[in-house]
C-alpha cells in the first residue's frame, strides 16, 4: 500500500467516526513529514455549526498542534472533494497539497461545481483526486442507504401500531375519545337547554289574584275600607313519566325572591300558607324572610310545609298592603274582591309587580335542580271580574342540575 492510500485510510477512519454520529461521513487528516499531525471529521449536526466540516476541524487542530496558522509543507487527505469554504481554508492555510477520495457533484470546489484551482490566488495548492475513490464513495452511499432504511423502519413501526392486534386498542381509544367528546357536547347542550331527564316536572304554575278590604266603621254610619291586593301562587309538581328510576322528593325550596314595582303604592310581603290547601292568614309569623322550604313526606300539607314525596300542589302568596281606600254607606253592598280596587280608583299599573325567584327540587338521592322563574302579576281582569286567574308559561322555565 502506498503512503497516500495509507493516509487516506486514516481519513476514512475519521469518516467512520462521523458515520457513527449520524453525520455525513467525511474525514480528513493532515500529514507533515510523513506523520499525521491532525485529524478531523464532519461535526456539522453534532455541533450545530455550518462550518464544522472535516477539513476545517483538521486545519484548526493542525494549527494548534504546530502553533502556526501557516501549514506550509503539510498535506491534507480528505475523503470527499472539499466545498468552496474548505478549499478557501486550504488555500488560506497554505496547505501544500490536497489528496481527495470521492468527488462531490453537488458541492465540490475542485472541478465538480467549480474549480478553485482555476483562480489566481497567491498560494497555489496542488490537488490529486481519486485516492481510494471506491472506498470513499462506498462509505457515503452506505450512509445514505442506512438513513433511508431507518426512515422506512420508522414508517413500518407506525404501520405496526395499526396492525390487527393493536387496532382493537386504537378502536377502543377512539370510541372513548368520541364518547368523551359527545358527553362534553351534551353537557354544553344541557347548560343551554337544561336538564332533560328531570325526575320531577313542574306541570302547572297558576296565580290567583284578588283583593280584600278591612272595614272600619267610621262616622255618619259610613264604612271605611283599606284595600290589600293579594296573589296566591300555586305550583303543581309531578313525577316525570319519562324518568324510569325511582325518585323521591327530599325538599322543594323557593329562594332569591326579588320583587320590583314601578308604583310607590303599597307594601309588599311574601307569605307561606298557614293552613292546609294553601290558605293564608297574613300574619307576621307566616312572612317569608328569605326562603321557603317544603320537605318531602307522606302527604302534601301546606300548613306544616310538607309535600308528598311524589309530588303535589304547594305555594306561597304575595300581599300588597294598603293599595287603596274607599268608603261605603251602611246600606251599600260591599264587594269582597278585586272590584274594590276599581271602586278605590286603583289603576292596574299601580299594583303591577314583577317577581323573580329560584325554585330548587332536591331528591333523596342527592340530586339538585334549579330554575329561575320570573313573571308579572296581576292581570287586568282583576279590576272588572274581581279575580284574575293567570297560568304561567312553563316553556321558559329551565331546570339545571347544580
Ligand atoms: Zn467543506
Amino acid at each position: 500500500m502506498q503512503d497516500k492510500e495509507k493516509f487516506m485510510m486514516e481519513a476514512l477512519k475519521e469518516a467512520k467516526k462521523a458515520y457513527n454520529k449520524e453525520e455525513i461521513p467525511v474525514g480528513a487528516v493532515i500529514v507533515r513529514d510523513g506523520k499525521i499531525i491532525a485529524r478531523g471529521h464532519n461535526l456539522k449536526e453534532t455541533d450545530n455549526r455550518a462550518t464544522h466540516h472535516a477539513e476545517i476541524m483538521a486545519i484548526n487542530k493542525a494549527s494548534r498542534r504546530i502553533n502556526n496558522w501557516r501549514l506550509i509543507d503539510c498535506e491534507m487527505y480528505v475523503t470527499l472533494e472539499p466545498c468552496t469554504m474548505c478549499m478557501g481554508a486550504i488555500v488560506a492555510s497554505r496547505i501544500k497539497k490536497a489528496y481527495i477520495g470521492a468527488m462531490d457533484e453537488l458541492g465540490g470546489a475542485c472541478g465538480s461545481v467549480l474549480n478553485v484551482l482555476d483562480y489566481k490566488f497567491n498560494h497555489k495548492v496542488e490537488v490529486e483526486t481519486g485516492i481510494l475513490k471506491e472506498e470513499c464513495e462506498y462509505i457515503l452511499k452506505d450512509f445514505f442507504k442506512m438513513l433511508r432504511d431507518k426512515k422506512r423502519r420508522s414508517k413500518m413501526k407506525i404501520a405496526e401500531i395499526f396492525d390487527k392486534k393493536s387496532i382493537h386498542t386504537y378502536i377502543i381509544i377512539a370510541v372513548l375519545v368520541i364518547s368523551i367528546s359527545i358527553a362534553g357536547l351534551l353537557m354544553l347542550k344541557y347548560q343551554v337547554e337544561g336538564e332533560k331527564n328531570l325526575p320531577f316536572n313542574v306541570t302547572q304554575i297558576s296565580v290567583i289574584s284578588t283583593a280584600k278590604g278591612i272595614h272600619n266603621r267610621g262616622e255618619d254610619n259610613q264604612w271605611s275600607t283599606v284595600l290589600s291586593q293579594k296573589n296566591d301562587i300555586y305550583f303543581k309538581i309531578e313525577k316525570n313519566s319519562e324518568y324510569k328510576k325511582e325518585a323521591i322528593i327530599k325538599k322543594i325550596i323557593f329562594n332569591n325572591f326579588e320583587i320590583t314595582k314601578e308604583s310607590e303604592l303599597g307594601e309588599i310581603g311574601i307569605y307561606r300558607p298557614s293552613q292546609k290547601d294553601c290558605e293564608y292568614n297574613y300574619e307576621e309569623e307566616t312572612i317569608i324572610k328569605d326562603s321557603l322550604e317544603y320537605s318531602g313526606g307522606q302527604f302534601t300539607d301546606t300548613e306544616i310545609l310538607e309535600i308528598n314525596n311524589q309530588g303535589g300542589v304547594i305555594g306561597f302568596s304575595i300581599l300588597n298592603r294598603n293599595v287603596g281606600e274607599c268608603t261605603f254607606s251602611e246600606n251599600e253592598v260591599i264587594p269582597s274582591d278585586g272590584k274594590l280596587l276599581k271602586l278605590a280608583n286603583v289603576e292596574l299599573k299601580e299594583i303591577k309587580i314583577k317577581i323573580s325567584f329560584d325554585m330548587i327540587i332536591e331528591t333523596e338521592d342527592g340530586k339538585k335542580f334549579r330554575a329561575s322563574i320570573i313573571f308579572e302579576l296581576p292581570e287586568e281582569s282583576i279590576l272588572e271580574d274581581g279575580v284574575s286567574k293567570q297560568e304561567i308559561g312553563l316553556s321558559d322555565i329551565v331546570f339545571k342540575r347544580f
